[in-house]
């Protein structure tokens, strides 16, 4: 404990002045903008879209009951996972702490920024030990990656365990919750408040049907989110995917209507897959895809290749030996898979 926010960021961005553009400096309406060399036909696509995306984070504000400044937008959840490592992580310096299997980027944001990446096993239940992780931090560990549920094993960890890494660990802890629609518990944005180095992300691109048009929302506290406005790119969420978020969010009812339908399916295909020949174990999930332990991935995958059906072969990945990592589509197209499953020997 005990470290301040200023302690933890580095030297160059705490000192940084921020690029200032015509859009930070003159907030509001006017009748003639002649500050920002647009072209003045070809509305409304010949504006600059507003940097800090306000009237979609009001949005985002009532239906997470987050305040709007701590909320920080971006082009997908990557772009805050790679913030959090230029933010905090001085390259050839610090160091980030991760369990392991998880999310391939947070990995990959580290090498790009040239910090060093240390992971920590998961139990063999994918269950999180919260003293092993503790054990790999050293002095010079800024951030620690907590992803739940975790992609590809499909399992919320364990609160409890999260809480107590919270509560020791004087650096950031990250926290991805992009798969929490599908899950029963409540979201770690709830308490935001109890612990202010904490970051929790969501994103649009599973539940909301949006991974095309690329939006990632970081949670935290006020001077967090502040350090990352200065960071980011000034325009990083462009105005058509702000425009078609916030009708999105208009429309509620039909992204409940579609995570119904998915863990119902979820749970169809994971009682289907149990009594299959080829398939060992189905791990339980709180998320839109399902981990499945088999006696042959590298054969039952290139199978379904060649029926036209691609899954992830997890079978590289340290504890998921024999594991694809399905995810729950429609009901013709789980029954397509299912159907192709239950012929393997
Ligand atoms: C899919 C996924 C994301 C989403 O990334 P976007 O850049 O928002 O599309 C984030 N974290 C995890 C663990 C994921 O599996």
């Amino acid at each position: 404990m005990g470290k301040t926010l200023e302690q933890l960021v580095r030297n160059n961005i705490r000192n940084l002045a921020p690029y200032s553009c015509a859009r930070d400096e003159f907030k509001g309406e006017a009748r003639v903008y002649l500050d920002a060399n647009e072209n003045p036909l070809n509305a409304p696509y010949n504006r600059y879209p507003d940097p800090l995306q306000l009237s979609l984070k009001e949005k985002i504000s009532r239906i997470k009951g987050v305040k709007v400044p701590q909320i920080m937008l971006g082009n997908g959840s990557d772009e805050p996972i790679d913030l959090v490592y230029r933010v905090f992580c001085e390259p050839k310096v610090d160091n980030a702490v991760a369990i392991a299997p998880t999310y391939g980027m947070y990995g990959v944001c580290a090498d790009v920024n040239d910090v060093e990446y240390r992971s920590v096993l998961l139990e063999d239940d994918f269950s999180l030990n919260a003293d092993k992780v503790l054990a790999a931090v050293d002095e010079h560990t800024k951030v620690i990656f907590l992803c739940s549920p975790n992609n590809p094993t499909g399992n919320l960890l364990n609160s409890s365990e999260m809480e107590k890494i919270l509560r020791s660990f004087d650096g950031i802890t990250v926290i991805d919750e992009a798969y929490i629609d599908f899950a029963s518990n409540e979201s770690w944005t709830k308490r935001l408040a109890e612990f202010p180095n904490m970051i929790v992300l969501h994103t649009f691109s599973k539940a909301w049907g949006l991974a095309a048009v690329r939006c990632g929302m970081a949670f935290a506290s006020e001077e967090i989110i502040s350090y990352f406005n200065k960071v980011k790119y000034p325009y990083n969420v462009n105005a058509l995917t702000q425009n078609l978020v916030s009708d999105s969010i208009d429309k509620i009812e039909q992204k409940e209507a579609w995570v119904k339908m998915i863990l119902e399916e979820r749970e169809r295909v994971s009682n289907e897959l149990k009594g299959y020949p080829c398939v060992l174990d189905v791990y339980p999930s709180d998320a839109n895809f399902v981990l499945v332990k088999t006696n042959d991935a590298q054969g039952i995958y290139a199978k379904l290749v060649d029926e036209g059906i691609i899954v992830r072969n997890r079978n590289s990945v340290v504890l998921c030996g024999g594991c694809l990592r399905i995810t729950i589509g429609t009901r013709q197209e789980n029954d397509e898979l299912l159907k192709i499953l239950v012929t393997c020997k």
